[in-house]
């Protein structure tokens, strides 16, 4: 997967996913993050970017004509790479049934790129969301400065608007590395571990379950004996159990959406009388 990131401070996310699992991700080749600086894209001689927003008010605005020619610059890169890719492959299958390659590849340059512009007023990120972002090939992350983007050319270039939550940061750039990492994580070879993507908290709108390590006591706790039975049907029980506990305790509106077998709400129903949480 290639992630391209749109910004005013390339280093400021470079630095920040150069290390541990993103880095080495990069480092063996299952990713690519490609920071752009929108500067280099500015048309006037001081390289500024910014002017003031019509109509007043307090802050500067980032321009549309730099954001827009940074991201026609990415573009027309992927492009070319996707569409040689594109037409190798039409060339073989169009060699092979004997037809012309012209037709088959037609269309494709006008293929939107997934783009995403990080911003407060967007649709909130969450698992679901990187589970379709990690889809795609490339992904295009446009990180605001200041106040915000020129309107047109959001307008012009922007698939997706996405939030990390309900709070104004000063800058799209931690955002863009948030959705990076969550994101890297679902892409195949990234985690040495392929299941220690698939068990874990969202899944099925459950918390993961209370985890545990050496050694078998610590200041008094012990670990929950099930776990050293070695039973693993018992094992698995236990872990959707307390997930569906935790889940309870921490995030009630996850569980109101997850599906529970009958034998689960029988039990469920069980353990909140017990706790005398249902009178
Ligand atoms: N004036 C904008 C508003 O009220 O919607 C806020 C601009 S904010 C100070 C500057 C930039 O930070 C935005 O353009 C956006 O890229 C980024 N940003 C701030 N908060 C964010 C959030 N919660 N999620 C994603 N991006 C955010």
């Amino acid at each position: 997967m290639n992630f391209h990131i749109l910004t005013l401070f390339p280093e400021m996310v470079l630095n920040g996913l150069n290390t541990s699992i993103i880095g080495r991700a990069v480092n063996a080749g299952f990713l690519s993050i490609e920071a752009v600086n929108i500067r280099d894209y500015a048309f006037n001689k001081h390289q500024s970017v910014d002017d003031y927003p019509y109509g007043g008010g307090a802050g500067m605005l980032m321009q549309a004509e730099p954001v827009y020619l940074a991201h026609e610059a990415v573009a027309e890169k992927i492009l070319a790479r996707t569409d040689t890719a594109d037409c190798r492959e039409d060339q073989e299958s169009a060699a092979a049934v004997g037809a012309g390659m012209a037709t088959a590849n037609e269309g494709k340059l006008s293929r939107r790129i997934r783009t995403v512009y990080l911003s407060p007023q967007g649709r909130v990120f969450d698992q679901k969301m990187a589970e379709d972002l990690a889809k795609e090939d490339d992904l295009i992350l446009l990180c605001g400065h200041y106040e915000g983007i020129d309107e047109r050319v959001l307008e012009e270039i922007v698939t997706d608007y996405v939030s990390i939550g309900d709070y104004v940061l000063t800058g799209g750039e931690l955002p863009a590395m948030v959705m990076v990492d969550a994101i890297s994580r679902l892409v195949p070879g990234v985690l040495h571990n392929d299941v220690s993507a698939e068990f874990e908290s969202f899944q099925d709108n459950l918390l993961e379950y209370p985890q545990y390590s050496r050694p078998e006591e610590w200041h008094g706790k012990k670990v929950p004996p099930v776990l050293l039975s070695g039973h693993h049907a018992n094992i698995e029980k236990w872990r959707r159990e307390q997930s569906i506990i935790r889940t309870y305790e921490r995030r009630p509106d996850l569980l109101d959406k997850c599906e529970l077998t009958e034998k689960e709400k029988k039990w469920f129903r069980e353990w909140l009388e017990e706790k005398n949480e249902i009178h």
